[in-house]
């Protein structure tokens, strides 16, 4: 038996597809949301913060708010291949903060990333055998992609 925690934080990032048939070429953002989910025992040593929990969610919060919102809120992620877009941003001044990542930007692939960010910090302090099992992200509230390990 095992118990599941979910948390999210949102971010505020641009993006663009640029093989895409439609409009997920143009330059656009969304309003994503990063929803790790935690599985585990839950903590029975008596007298901790954490008994009767898997983790405290502030602490999945702050892990959520280093590793993803602070990389990617307001800010830009670009495709490394996608020259048009790496040339036009290299004329940019530094303030802008523009992520280049090894893949297309979409939210199937910035679940993975996410997933490959939070999972190393995911730690158990009680031997409650804690792990991040799967990163869910938001595109729309229509759209949602997921990694699994
Ligand atoms: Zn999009």
């Amino acid at each position: 038996m095992t118990t599941i925690i979910r948390r999210y934080v949102e971010t505020d990032t641009g993006h663009r597809v640029p093989n895409h048939k439609s409009k997920c070429r143009h330059i656009h953002g969304h309003r994503y949301r990063f929803e790790a989910e935690i599985e585990g025992d839950v903590v029975d040593t008596e007298g901790v913060s954490e008994e009767g929990m898997l983790m405290d969610f502030s602490d999945v919060s702050a892990i959520l708010e280093k590793y993803v919102h602070d990389v990617v809120d307001h800010a830009f992620v670009v495709y490394e291949k996608d020259s048009m877009l790496v040339n036009l941003f290299d004329q940019l001044p530094p303030e802008h903060r523009i992520v280049k990542v090894p893949f297309i930007p979409t939210a199937e692939n910035l679940a993975k990333w996410a997933f490959e960010q939070v999972s190393p910090h995911i730690t158990s302090t009680y031997g409650n055998k804690l792990r991040l099992v799967a990163m869910h992200v938001r595109e729309t509230p229509k759209s949602w992609a997921c990694w699994r390990e």
